[in-house]
């Protein structure tokens, strides 16, 4: 019985998908025009933990990733530039070369973490008719005003508007309406935005040339794949209180009933128990850590060492010791593999049961790991807790396979080679030079090179 904290409700639920054994999921992903840093990174192994966990657990997924390549202004209130826009004046590039640049560098990312990536991967700008559809649906249903700069949600129309933050709207009404007199109340959201004739992307719609607001990207990209009702929502805690109460918003007033069951976030990741930020110079990438000796699945296997709910401290002390811990997992995994011991059929379904609590328990990987690190740690080195790992990693991702442990294994020099090898050293010290020739060229035949130095003799796969 899987368990997950649903925001909605701020309380562990069991999780019950609307069709059985399928679950479909959409994750916030990311805004494409900078690199990502190791924050943006939690949320992605966030999301592959439970896709994972799902899976392990037989479900099968329909998953959507979005990528936003035009919309996700650099500010919360709808003003502000749009972020891609900017970076592309800045770069001095178009808007789609940043997209695929970043883009390509955040998939990078993803598989060096060897996370498993949705089914669907969704670019912003080619579902802009779409979201088109999305706000005139929305303007029928009587949820739409539109003023000098753009279309704008009306969020006093959908009474059920701060659910996830438990917002009170009269409350900040009269706190903050002074602040922003041109929306209805401060917390309308743009749904169109009218821009001037040299923004770079634009698009013609019935209101004016222009482009659309964030939100109703992932409203309009989560509907056209999943539907009217799907289970999961996912995405990091700082769009907890206004992107995904805006989505819900757009979401429930366009279907007329609540769309998503499950909302779940994940925790920030702090640096020196603060935001990350470009001006203190702490926005870390992947590459940053490499640079440091620490890989991505180092990184990897420090987030999971957390609760995807609590925030996350990261220093390079934290990493430097949560490398060591992943160091010694790998060496107790490698003793495993080459164990003769034998362990009892139900000690084993024993640690595989405490696993499966754990995972299921909210996604509890710190206590999974735990529990992975106590059987190997106690028990007679054998083949079959090898074995048993491998299946626990597939909920954990974190290539605990031998050939990733040990990568050199796989180029080592297989015995046979190595004989041939002996082989035409002895004839070559007997001065046995067409022996010596002959057996070059078998080693060769099965697929090696060898090379005499000074240094001795080199082989090498071809
Ligand atoms: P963005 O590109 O800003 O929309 O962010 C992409 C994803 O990373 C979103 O799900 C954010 O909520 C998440 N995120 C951003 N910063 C952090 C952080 N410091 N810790 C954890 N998640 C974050
Ligand atoms: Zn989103």
């Amino acid at each position: 019985m899987l368990k997950l904290t649903n925001s909605l409700t701020d309380r562990k639920e069991v999780f019950t998908p609307i069709n059985d054994g399928e679950v479909k999921m959409y994750s916030c992903g990311p805004t494409v025009y900078s690199y990502q840093h190791i924050g943006n990174m939690r949320a992605y192994v966030f999301v592959d933990s439970l896709r994972r966990i799902l899976k392990y657990n037989g479900y099968s997924i329909k998953g959507v990733m979005n990528v936003t390549d035009v919309g996700h202004l650099t500010s919360d209130e709808d003003d502000g530039e749009d972020k891609m826009e900017l970076a592309a004046q800045k770069e001095k590039k178009s808007p789609l070369e940043i997209a695929s640049f970043y883009g390509g560098l955040f998939f990078d990312d993803l598989r060096s973490m060897n996370v498993d990536l949705p089914e669907n991967i969704t670019y912003a700008t080619e579902f802009i008719p779409q979201m088109i559809e999305f706000i005139q649906g929305l303007e029928r249903g009587g949820y739409t005003y539109i003023i000098d700069d753009g279309v704008y949600f009306d969020v006093q129309k959908f009474a059920a508007y701060g659910q996830l933050s438990e917002k009170d709207l009269s409350k900040t009404y009269s706190a903050r309406i002074e602040e922003n007199i041109k929306k209805h109340h401060p917390f309308d959201f743009a749904l169109w935005k009218f821009v001037e004739d040299n923004h770079i992307m634009k698009w013609p719609s019935p209101w004016g040339v222009g482009c659309p607001g964030w939100h109703i990207e992932c409203s309009a990209m989560s509907h056209s794949i999943l539907g009217d009702r799907f289970d999961i929502h996912t995405g990091g805690i700082d769009h907890r209180t206004v992107h995904h109460e805006d989505e819900i918003a757009q979401n429930d007033a366009f279907c007329g009933h609540q769309v998503v069951n499950y909302w779940l976030h994940n925790n920030f990741l702090l640096v020196d128990n603060g935001k990350m930020s470009k001006s203190l110079g702490n926005c870390y990438t992947l590459k940053d850590l490499q640079e440091k000796g620490f890989s991505p699945l180092d990184f990897k296997y420090f987030c999971l060492n957390t609760h995807y709910g609590k925030s996350i401290n990261f220093t390079f002390d934290a990493i430097k010791s949560s490398a060591l811990g992943f160091n010694s997992l790998k060496k107790l995994i490698l003793e495993h593999y080459n164990g003769q011991g034998k362990v009892e059929e139900d000690k084993l379904k024993s640690y595989e049961d405490k696993f499966l609590n754990a995972i299921n328990d909210d996604l509890n990987t710190p206590l999974a790991i735990g529990e992975m690190f106590t059987m190997l740690r106690g028990e007679n080195r054998s083949r079959a807790v090898y074995d048993l790992v491998q299946k626990f990693d597939r909920a954990l991702g974190l290539r605990l396979d031998i050939d990733s442990i040990m990568p050199q294994r796989e180029e080592s020099v297989p015995e046979e080679i190595m004989a041939l090898i002996e082989q035409r050293n002895e004839a070559r010290v007997q001065k046995n030079w067409a022996l010596s020739d002959e057996l070059r060229d078998r080693i060769l035949s099965l697929g090696y090179s060898v090379k005499d130095s000074k240094e001795g003799t080199k082989v090498e796969k071809i």
